[in-house]
């Protein structure tokens, strides 16, 4: 069965520029993968999608279709609005994803503008949205930090490690309500606890091989406990 990759994220994050760069490493790896376009607001594509939802909303025959060729594929590549919430609140982002979700592995890549979430407060509202994001799809969350051409990610995985580390910035930064933040630091752990990090370029191509390792191991995860809960659920 393939293994379906949401690609969501802040708009100007870098999803469609990711999902680019995923094509071009499945083919250069003969890894065989499928695209879906989510985005009404893409004129043009950068990729050939095999499904563009700007011309179809029937999700269940595109779900179909995929089950239909599911032997000949690795990995279906879904990309998303660039405004997330279009996506993650809207009533058809949540048909979708449960669809693929109760048919296949499917796991949410949470791109993050990684030069643009370099102060504590931008880095925190974003993973709070991913957070919110988990909470509201329960499937496995891989992070992808993007941009490391320009902006390294070590920063924020030094903060995801040690809360200390990420309080220091924060009591360095006067404009921040220390309480709040202590307590929504406490939340954030445990988030992090649940998902994988790496770091990625969209436009350098760096990351990829490190994307794809914990995509698998979250496919895995899946298996064991999203797919089990989920049967539980129907
Ligand atoms: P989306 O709204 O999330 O789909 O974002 P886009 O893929 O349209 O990218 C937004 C902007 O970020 C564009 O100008 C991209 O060229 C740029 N961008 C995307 N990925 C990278 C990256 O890895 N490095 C750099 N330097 N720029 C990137
Ligand atoms: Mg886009």
């Amino acid at each position: 069965k393939p293994v379906v990759i949401i690609v969501v994220g802040m708009a100007g994050s870098g999803k469609t520029t990711f999902l680019h760069r995923l094509v071009c490493h499945t083919q250069a790896a003969n890894i065989r993968g499928y695209v879906l376009n989510l985005d009404p607001a893409v004129m043009t594509l950068p990729f050939g999608a095999n499904i563009d939802i700007r011309d179809t909303v029937r999700y269940k025959e595109v779900i179909s279709t995929i089950e239909r060729r599911a032997d000949q594929l690795d990995y279906v590549l879904v990309d998303t609005p660039g405004q997330i919430e279009i996506f993650t609140w809207s009533a058809s982002g949540a048909i979708i994803t449960e669809a693929f979700a109760s048919t296949f592995p499917t796991i949410i890549a949470y791109v993050v503008d990684t030069p643009r979430s370099s102060s504590p407060t931008t880095f925190m509202s974003n993973m709070l949205y991913a957070c919110s994001i988990l909470y509201k799809t329960r499937l496995p969350l891989v992070l992808a930090f993007n941009k490391i051409d320009v902006a390294q990610h070590q920063f924020a995985l030094e903060w995801m490690e040690d809360f200390e580390a990420f309080q220091a910035a924060v009591s360095a930064d006067h404009s921040y309500t220390s309480t709040l933040t202590a307590s929504l630091s406490l939340v954030l752990d445990e988030f992090y606890k649940n998902l994988k990090s790496v770091g990625v370029s969209a436009v350098s191509g760096v990351g990829m091989d490190a994307f794809f390792k914990a995509i698998e191991a979250s496919a895995e995860e899946y298996m064991e406990t999203y797919k089990a809960e989920l049967d539980k659920r129907q």
